[in-house]
């Protein structure tokens, strides 16, 4: 042939090789794709202890983001393309952009700059690789005045009317609420038609409010052990119920939000745990003062605080977070699926998740001390 198809020779087949978590275990071997998917994933079964370096894992999902790289959702504009691209630096390939509790129109500014991002996005118009925004998880505002954490005091009732426009604008994926502070108004089951994952969180939900709304379909659990009562063994509370009942919650394994025994009690006792890293601007960021929602918020020392000392969202990200599971002795593939497989599993993702032949080629690179090496967003590397 005379000529050469330089679109192809540019978007050719790549490869990696390595040891691969896919969905079965461990295999040493070689992934390849093309373009933004997987079109082989071989190599012979190996256990754990065997696997040779570097770790080829699935792309992180986080489904709990407020802000990174200094900016922060609520800002709306183009703070997303900041957002996505940090914490992509960090392997994390697909997210929920989260809003904190405001008022309606602030809500409405975030999921604007959402939208336009996403619409970038799938238009390929952006310039850096960055992680993809699945859409949004609203935290609040339909939340507990009397648990607020580092939410603004803007809580409301829920209803169908305001949900819907929020829809419109951003797909709602989860929803973090208090569900003892629910109408009797149809917003639960308009949620639950839209299939939108209902989570009790900034509540003071007792067992058997828990319990009631369980039946009721909320079946998620928003950053279990924070801004819910603590256990008590002659009043469980919503956190009792969860221990006791749910398949999947959320949870900040920073080692700072959460004692490493409370996480492991977590561990044991609830099977799909899956890591978040309720991450603010200060993610990916130098100690300093940054912003949440309208509020000034400070990272010192690995923590976000308020100016008041309480807990404000974390400097967490999820390569961090997988590391600190395998910390405290979860094996790396267990760690990898609460990154990434459980999450997506959660959300009935079914295109990504799990390193397999037609799934998204969503790849992180991990050398023997589980840093990053390298990351594949959608078949195209993150310049990190
Ligand atoms: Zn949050």
């Amino acid at each position: 042939m005379a000529t050469m198809d330089t679109s192809n020779a540019t978007q050719g087949t790549q490869h990696l090789s390595g040891a691969i978590f896919s969905g079965e275990g461990w295999l040493q071997g070689e992934l390849s794709w093309h373009q933004d998917k997987l079109i082989s994933v071989s190599g012979q079964p190996v256990a754990e202890r065997d696997a040779q370096p570097p770790y080829l894992v699935p792309g992180f999902i986080d489904l709990h983001v407020h802000g990174g790289g200094g900016r922060d959702v609520m800002e709306g504009g183009t703070a997303m393309d900041t957002i996505a691209a940090s914490h992509a630096q960090h392997g994390t390939t697909s997210l929920l952009a989260t809003t904190m509790t405001a008022s309606h129109q602030d809500i409405v500014t975030a999921l604007e700059g959402v939208a336009a991002f996403r619409e970038r996005q799938s238009a390929g118009a952006n310039d850096s690789v960055a992680a993809a925004v699945i859409g949004a998880h609203l935290e609040g505002p339909y939340i507990n005045p009397g648990k607020l954490g580092a939410q603004p005091d803007a809580t409301r009732i829920a209803t169908v009317e305001e949900l819907a426009l929020y829809h419109q604008r951003v797909p709602l994926k989860v929803i973090t609420l208090a569900p003892e502070c629910l109408a009797e108004n149809g917003a639960l089951e308009w949620l639950l038609e839209q299939q939108v994952r209902v989570q009790a969180g900034h509540t003071l939900a007792t067992y058997e409010q828990a319990s009631e709304a369980w039946d009721a379909g909320v079946r998620g659990f928003t950053h279990l052990f924070n801004a819910m009562p603590p256990f008590n063994h002659r009043e469980p509370g919503l956190l009792g119920f969860a221990l006791a009942h749910a398949e999947y919650a959320e949870i900040i394994p920073d080692l700072v939000h959460v004692h490493e025994g409370a996480l492991n009690t977590a561990l044991r006792a609830i099977p799909s745990l899956y890591a978040i890293t309720d991450g603010t601007a200060a993610c990916a960021m130098p100690d300093g003062e940054y912003r949440l929602g309208t509020q000034q918020v400070f990272k010192h020392g690995g923590c976000v605080r308020l100016r008041n000392g309480s807990l404000a969202g974390s400097c967490l990200t999820l390569d961090q977070a997988l590391r600190n599971l395998v910390t405290l002795g979860r094996s790396l593939g267990d760690a990898c699926q609460r990154v990434a497989t459980l999450p997506a599993r959660y959300l009935g993702l079914r295109d990504r998740g799990q390193l397999a032949t037609g799934l998204r080629a969503d790849i992180a690179v991990l050398n023997h001390q589980l840093q990053l090496d390298k990351v594949i967003c959608a078949g195209r590397e993150v310049q990190r």
